[in-house]
């Protein structure tokens, strides 16, 4: 009965948002699926959350040597109208890229923030380990900032893969790192790829929102949910691959849809569900799009997956290894 009514008082405050009923109930039993628990048991947590919140949950989203494409990601999500629930819910007190103050304002704003607590920390872009000035926010060391702002963090989330494990940061002087090597002993969710996938940040919030807890990690701290699975897995080209034919011409139309094993893609060793949710509103992911796994959900990005688009890198190499001793099994074997 009390289940019944806090689902009732959560569909009211979503169509009070004018956001259509069957939509969020189809959300919320994928996003609880994903969970591993009942949509009704989702739904009571979810309402809970937002009836008792008695001030939105703050959010500070912190940049340190990022290209902000993380941020272009997740702001994609304020057209689709479910998410937007989660925008409207959340308090977003610091964003140098999305907020409209700016200076001292925006300095003050971050203390403010900082010094009442109990916020989710969300951080992109990675930390400098060669030299502290290679990112430098209004006259302070990055490095600085972060560690101040995950002093009274409730929750810390690295996004993309230069916040996780360093990305492309990592192969420049300034020796990018990730929020794990930059801050040991914290615990921090990692939500790799670049760039983050909305959902994944979407997902991640609102399970926190809802469980006032971490999902399920991996060894190194991915939710499990999203990076249970290997892309080649899932992948449309995998006949190709099981059966052998490999793309070698990129101008010979008859091999356009075969297996980019041996054009450098890295699907076979990345984990992340890409292949299943897609991309933009599941239109499309990278391979389908004809170009390959560049691998961005792994530590190893971006330096052990380059040369991208051959078959030479370290990576590459290693996989091309696995399949001549016949380590990948057939699909549908
Ligand atoms: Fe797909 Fe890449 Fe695996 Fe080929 S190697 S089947 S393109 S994921």
């Amino acid at each position: 009965m009390k289940e019944k009514r806090a689902e009732r008082n959560l569909l009211q405050m979503v169509e009070a948002h004018g956001i259509n009923r069957r939509a969020f109930l189809k959300y919320c039993a994928a996003t609880a699926a994903l969970f591993g628990i009942s949509k009704s048991k989702f739904m009571t947590s979810l309402a809970h959350a937002m009836e008792t919140a008695s001030q939105k949950p703050p959010v500070i989203w912190l940049e340190g040597q990022d290209c902000a494409g993380c941020t272009i990601a997740f702001l994609g999500l304020l057209n689709p109208p479910v998410s937007s629930i989660i925008l409207d819910k959340i308090s977003l007190r610091y964003h140098e890229t999305a907020m409209a103050a700016a200076g001292h304002t925006a300095e003050e704003a971050f203390e403010e923030a900082v010094k009442a607590g109990g916020y989710v920390l969300v951080v992109e872009g990675s930390v400098p380990s060669a030299d502290d000035r290679f990112c430098m926010i209004g006259g302070r060391p990055f490095k600085k900032i972060l560690e101040e702002a995950t002093a009274n963090a409730a929750a810390i989330i690295a996004v993309g893969a230069c916040a996780t494990y360093g990305g492309i940061p990592a192969a420049t002087p300034s020796k990018g790192i990730g929020l794990n090597k930059a801050l040991p002993g914290k615990a921090v969710i990692n939500l790799p790829t670049c760039p983050v996938h909305p959902d994944h940040l979407a997902g991640t919030i609102l399970y926190f929102l809802a469980n006032g807890k971490a999902p399920e990690l991996d060894k190194i701290g991915r939710p499990v949910m999203y990076y249970r699975e290997v892309i080649h897995d899932n992948c449309r080209r995998r006949g190709h691959f099981d059966a052998g034919r490999f793309l070698m011409d990129w101008n010979d139309p008859a091999q356009k849809d075969w297996c980019m094993l041996m054009k450098g893609c890295k699907g076979p060793v990345t984990n992340s569900d890409c292949a299943v949710r897609r991309w933009n509103d599941g239109i499309s992911f990278c391979i389908d799009c004809g170009g390959v796994c560049m691998g961005c959900a792994e530590p190893g990005f971006y330096s052990e997956m380059t040369p991208l688009y051959t078959a030479e890198s370290e990576t590459s190499k290693r996989i091309v290894a696995l399949r001549d001793a016949g380590m990948f099994t057939k699909k549908n074997s």
